[in-house]
């Protein structure tokens, strides 16, 4: 019988001493070489062989990835080498953006977790990455380093298909800076997977609300849905809803069709596109009952 999982392929593994350094290795080795953290995507599908590379870039410990610092100005920056449980457990990260805790938790296991980095859950660009909506309704801004110097990029911006990102050759993404938290946010992470623990989601749905003067209804709300189109994406309609309409049970639910409705699902092997459509519109009624629950008390 084939074994379907032989194992990894040879490779070199590279351990540049700066970022600098990184940033020059991977240009001049474009397509052979890619950066990795935690590497629990990188090493699956290299095992897989559904990725081909030559060269694994080892970024942990360069320059500014092990940063994970908040400022009440500034917001919270995650350095790319930062793990999910790092994050989750920081004190600052609990305090001010508990929503995001709550996304990383839903990451397969503890121990995977210890492994997993934020800015590799956004690098692989899945549209099923669990961190991602909520870093994207924090507005969070990707630091990114190359060979020609360093940019930000707004996280909406990033992604441009499953797995592909607007990174050019010789990029690195150092670290992600999500803004001070609206004052009197609350948010929610709702995922829906085949089990409890340790799968991929079918469905999730990331929900923040805030109170704003700025809107008609006197909130602002962000959605943001995984798993449910090629990339990760923000459900604007349901928001401009929710901003302009007094909110109720019966302005919810709409937003929650208008969220439905946006959404362009694929069938696979974790769900039918039907299933997940109506389970963008159950999840994101419930984030936005419980987000309002609190919201209004
Ligand atoms: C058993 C198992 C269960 C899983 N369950 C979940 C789950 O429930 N939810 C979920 O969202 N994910 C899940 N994953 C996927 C994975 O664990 C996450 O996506 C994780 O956050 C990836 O982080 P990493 O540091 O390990 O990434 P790596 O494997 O190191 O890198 C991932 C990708 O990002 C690129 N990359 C990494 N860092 C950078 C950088 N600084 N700059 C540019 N590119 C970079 C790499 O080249 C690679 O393409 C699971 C994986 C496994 C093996």
């Amino acid at each position: 019988m084939i074994n379907p999982h032989p194992g990894l392929p040879e490779l070199e593994y590279v351990k540049p001493a700066s970022l600098s350094e990184a940033c020059a290795f991977l240009a001049e080795h474009d397509g052979k070489a890619k950066p990795f953290a935690g590497g629990t995507d990188s090493f699956v599908r290299l095992r897989d062989g559904v990725l081909k590379l030559d060269y694994l870039v080892d970024i942990k410990g360069l320059e500014g990835t092990k940063e994970l610092s908040f400022d009440s100005k500034k917001g919270l920056t995650i350095g790319a080498a930062v793990t999910m449980n790092q994050v989750a457990k920081h004190p600052d990260v609990i305090q001010h953006y508990p929503n995001l805790v709550q996304a990383a938790n839903t990451v397969a296991s503890y121990q995977l977790r210890n492994r997993a980095t934020i800015i590799g859950n956004i690098c692989n660009a899945s549209p099923a990455g669990d961190t991602i909506g909520t870093c994207m309704i924090l507005d969070g801004v990707l630091n990114i380093k190359g060979t020609e110097g360093e940019r930000t990029i707004p996280l909406n911006a990033f992604f441009l298909a499953p797995g592909r990102t607007v990174l050019k050759a010789g990029e690195v993404v150092t670290s992600i800076t999500l803004p001070p938290p609206p004052a009197g946010m609350v948010g929610v992470y709702k995922k829906l997977g085949r089990n409890q623990m340790s799968d991929l989601s079918i469905v999730g749905v990331a929900v923040l609300g805030y109170p704003s003067a700025k809107s008609p209804s006197g909130y602002a709300f962000r959605i943001a849905l995984a798993s449910v189109a090629p990339v990760p994406m923000e459900a604007l309609k349901a928001e401009a809803i929710l901003s302009e309409k007094k909110i109720t049970a019966e302005t919810i639910a709409d937003a929650a069709v208008a969220a439905m409705d946006a959404v362009t699902p694929i069938d696979d092997v974790r769900g039918s596109a039907r299933y997940r459509k109506l389970m963008v519109r159950n999840l994101t009624r419930e984030a936005l009952t419980e987000v309002w629950a609190k919201l209004s008390n």
